[in-house]
């Protein structure tokens, strides 16, 4: 089955709103005139203007209607024939505010850009010379394939920064990191050291170190070197300034509403009170705060229209896909000795983890990229469902980046909500030649999930993918990379489908369809006002759409 638009507004329930009804009697406080809005509601798709009151769509129709709803204290935006679509959704964002503002920063979080190694070099460098010897100098946001020297980072190239501190350059990706001689000796980890479970520290030619460290192997650096420390009331501050830094490029691109990974929460509930909270927060809890919420028996949806309890922060069953560490059924192309990546969860540690929070009443949401780690997955939740049944529990999972028609098949059977890469398909384009077309046919797999019913949404996973949903739609749409390759062209879905994803999709993997999502009378009025018709935009230049505006209940968080 298709996932068509009926079937979102089934979901919706509910008539569509008499405009005229809806309306009688009431003075908008925004009404937007002369648009091609594309409203991914399915009942009524296109319209011309709409009308918002009290942070909500109170009306859509032609501007002649709305127009009727314009009163003395309306504020009028005549969008001149500009798009207008729904507020963005991020299912699966690590929102490094903090990172970004106060880190070293190697590579661009935002868009392609190449750096050289020497310049890596020589931020860490400047870094170290304000750093006490045996304090870590760290680097955030290196990509192995933005590098214009072509080769990866290693040891020496970090040895240079520093031999007296602890260096480490981490993969934007998240589940590699590179370290200098003096953190692996700090470590205690020499050419013989075995490999744990779930990771690896690599070898070059000769058997050496080349400093390239993954998944889980990084914990052995977790209790070395010394870290700056602050007072919590520095930390608080450093939270809340970090949180009202990423909200400000969340909306900036669009974005209205995104699924956090964990993060401060008294920070962020701060960031909102003094008004700094510009987009929506689906929370999704992690360590204490998870335990908290099991313990007080605080369920997924609890909290409000800003700031909501959504699935549990990802829990992860396998590496990286962009940084060639997830586990695969098959070894991986051309890799010698032969490597199948990481699996960092064993079945039973995972079956107990999601019966656990599945009987709490929380979403569970597994990290799994790898079809070995999706399988893992899946089987723990049919567990977990088969002792204690929930219906419409939507277990999320993140990425759920290689498929077969099983694993398919199976998603579709238990309601699994996946929140694949979006940026990926334009971003990473460059790194598909390491999996191959065969198997790249199977990755990302927007076609076969829309194609079987599932409602896939998106997750850009920022830090390691851009959040723009522009690069995002465009990708979707094309899987053309930056580079001018195309991977899995078979999995390409249409701009109605990519701005689903983007949107009501997103809105249902936390169980908020009814709320957000659509321009639809009664919804939260969170839009976006881009510069050109997307749908009719040449399918290579979505991604220099300009946001023009984005509004988050009704008021203007960001205009150009
Ligand atoms: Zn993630």
């Amino acid at each position: 089955m298709n996932l068509t638009g009926a079937g979102i507004a089934a979901l919706v329930g509910g008539a569509w709103p008499d405009t005229a009804q809806a309306a009688e009697g009431q003075d908008a406080d925004l009404v937007v005139l002369n648009a091609k809005v594309y409203t991914v509601d399915s009942r009524v798709p296109r319209v011309e203007a709409f009308a918002v009151k009290a942070g909500r769509f109170i009306a859509v129709g032609n501007t002649a209607e709305m127009k009727a709803l314009i009163g003395k204290g309306t504020e009028t935006f005549d969008a001149k024939q500009m798009a207008v679509v729904p507020g963005f959704i991020d299912c699966h964002n690590h929102a490094p505010g903090n990172v970004l503002l106060y880190e070293v920063i190697v590579g661009n979080p935002y868009v392609v850009e190449f750096v050289t190694i020497d310049n890596i070099v020589e931020k860490l460098r400047s870094k170290a010379a304000q750093t006490p010897s045996g304090t870590w100098v760290e680097g955030y946001f290196f990509d192995d394939t933005k590098v214009k020297d072509d080769r990866l980072l290693n040891i020496h190239d970090l040895d240079k920064v520093s031999k007296d501190h602890p260096v480490v350059v981490h993969h934007r990706g998240g589940h590699t990191s590179f370290y200098n001689s003096k953190a692996l000796e700090m470590a205690e980890i020499n050419k013989n050291t075995p490999n744990p479970p779930g990771g690896t520290y690599d070898r070059d030619a000769d058997g050496e170190l080349n400093g390239r460290v993954t998944d889980r192997a990084r914990a052995s650096f977790n209790n070395i070197g010394k870290r700056p420390t602050f007072t919590a009331e520095q930390t608080l501050q450093r939270n809340r300034e970090g949180l009202a830094y990423i909200s400000k490029q969340f909306v900036r691109y669009g974005v209205t509403s995104v699924h956090h990974e964990g993060g401060d929460l008294f920070a962020l509930q701060q960031v909102r009170t003094r008004g700094d909270l510009l987009h929506r927060v689906s929370y999704e809890a992690d360590g204490k705060v998870l335990e908290a919420m099991i313990a007080a028996g605080i369920e997924s949806g609890f909290g409000d229209e800003w700031i909501r309890f959504g699935a549990t922060s990802e829990h992860t069953v396998d590496g990286s896909f962009s940084e060639r560490t997830m586990a695969l059924s098959t070894s991986y192309p051309g890799v010698t000795p032969s490597y199948k990546g990481n699996v960092t969860e064993t079945q039973d540690d995972l079956n107990a983890w999601i019966e656990r929070a599945h009987r709490a009443g929380i979403q569970v949401n597994c990290h799994a990229n790898g079809d070995v780690a999706i399988d893992m997955v899946l089987t723990a939740v049919e567990r977990a469902q088969k002792l204690f049944p929930r219906t419409d529990a939507r277990p999320k999972i993140t990425h759920c980046t290689l498929i077969n028609d099983d694993l398919v098949r199976r998603i579709k059977a238990a309601g699994a909500v996946p929140a694949p890469f979006t940026s990926y398909a334009y971003y990473n384009s460059d790194k598909f030649k390491y999996y191959g077309e065969a198997i790249m046919e199977r990755c990302m797999a927007y076609r076969s999930f829309l194609d079987a019913g599932i409602v896939a949404a998106a997750g850009s996973d920022f830090s390691p993918g851009p959040f723009d949903p522009r690069m995002a739609i465009q990708g979707m749409v094309t899987r053309t990379g930056w580079d001018g390759k195309t991977w899995g062209a078979n999995q390409r879905i249409s701009v109605e489908e990519a701005l689903r994803v983007n949107t009501i999709n997103g809105a249902y993997n936390s169980h908020e369809e009814a709320l957000k999502g659509s321009i639809t009378p009664g919804k939260l009025a969170d839009f976006v006002v881009l510069s050109d018709d997307l749908f009719t935009v040449d399918k290579d230049k979505i991604k220099d759409l300009e946001i023009v505006r984005t509004v988050v209940g009704g008021a203007t968080v960001y205009k150009t």
